[in-house]
């Protein structure tokens, strides 16, 4: 068998033994998430020569939620560098869910830029230009780690707009404790925006592919950050990016990744693969029930995990 076909067996193998699984269920705090399908289940990788292997429902599109999260610290990365981005987001475990308010009391930092109270100020950390307002700005950048361009889920939106006071009341929070001056309407409008940004399993595993491959997208060949930002993102995404279940995927996936409330999950090999999971039934961490399932064995399996000395 051909390491090629060797890969395409080895995600149609998985998609077999987890398509079974019924635990978890689909978020529903976000009312238009709730109506998702429970059985879609895609697995996706992309290797560093670009190829791009698939299996199940790897091509239905879906909302990218917290997935955006690392890709908009890239950009706050690219545009002010580490330090200035450090003085307004730290980047430490919380070691909390996803929407804590997980603030230090003195300066309203938040922990990191993977829970929301982070991702809330990474996103009003990026400014517009002349020529581009700064949501359009975030979507042609996660565009160009995706490879094409992506679109806004207005449903999804809409229906989390509606109903994301916690997060509107994170921003506040940070503004009254901070030095931030930042607009807390527009930030939190500009972060729906961004979780609503809508792409497949394939897509996502180009943009964790990009990261592993040193912020040069494998597919275009496009230079999308640096190699110092590719690397930064990751380690934040090693030590945040499961939130409270961090430490525990560490431990038996050994891979940095960061999971979405729609059953979205990615994982990045650096320079071997961008691997991404879709399936919604979440467990209780928000992380899909399959895609948790598939990534550690496919770990195990493989020799994935990067602690892992063979
Ligand atoms: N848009 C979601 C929220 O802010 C994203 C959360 C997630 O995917 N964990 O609640």
């Amino acid at each position: 068998m051909s390491a090629a076909d060797a890969v395409t067996d080895a995600l149609g193998q998985l998609h077999s033994r987890f398509a079974g699984v019924r635990e978890g269920l689909p978020a529903a705090y976000i009312p238009q998430l709730a109506r998702a399908d429970p059985d879609a289940f895609g697995l996706a990788l992309v290797s560093m020569d670009g190829h791009r292997y698939s299996t199940g429902d790897a091509d239905v599109p879906f909302t990218l939620q917290s997935i955006s999260k690392p890709f908009v610290y890239a950009l706050a990365l690219s545009v002010l560098g580490l330090d200035e981005v450090g003085r307004w987001v730290n980047a430490e475990p919380s070691g909390e869910a996803f929407n804590a308010i997980s603030l230090e009391p003195a300066t309203g930092r938040p922990d990191n830029a993977m829970v929301n109270a982070g991702a809330i100020v990474t996103t009003a950390l990026i400014p517009g230009t002349p020529d581009e307002a700064a949501f359009e700005r975030i979507l042609r950048f996660l565009g160009r780690f995706a490879g094409r361009e992506l679109d806004v889920d207005e449903e999804v939106y809409a229906s989390e707009a509606a109903t994301g006071d916690r997060n509107r009341a994170l921003a506040y929070l940070i503004r009254s404790a901070g030095l931030l001056p930042f607009d807390p309407v527009a930030a939190v409008e500009t972060y729906f925006r961004q979780c609503a940004v809508r792409a497949t399993a394939v897509d996502l595993a180009t943009m964790a592919a990009t990261l592993a491959h040193g912020g040069v997208n494998p597919v275009t060949g496009e230079t999308v950050v640096t190699a110092a930002v590719a690397a930064q993102v990751l380690a934040v995404m090693a030590t945040c990016g499961m939130y409270n279940g961090s430490g525990d995927w560490l431990l038996r996936v050994g891979l940095p990744a960061k999971s979405g409330v729609s059953g979205g999950l990615i994982a990045a090999g650096p320079a071997r693969f961008g691997l991404a999971a879709y399936s919604p039934p979440l467990d209780a961490t928000g992380t899909s029930v399959r895609g948790y399932g598939a990534l550690v064995a496919l770990s195990q399996r493989f020799g994935l995990h990067l602690m892992n000395n063979p």
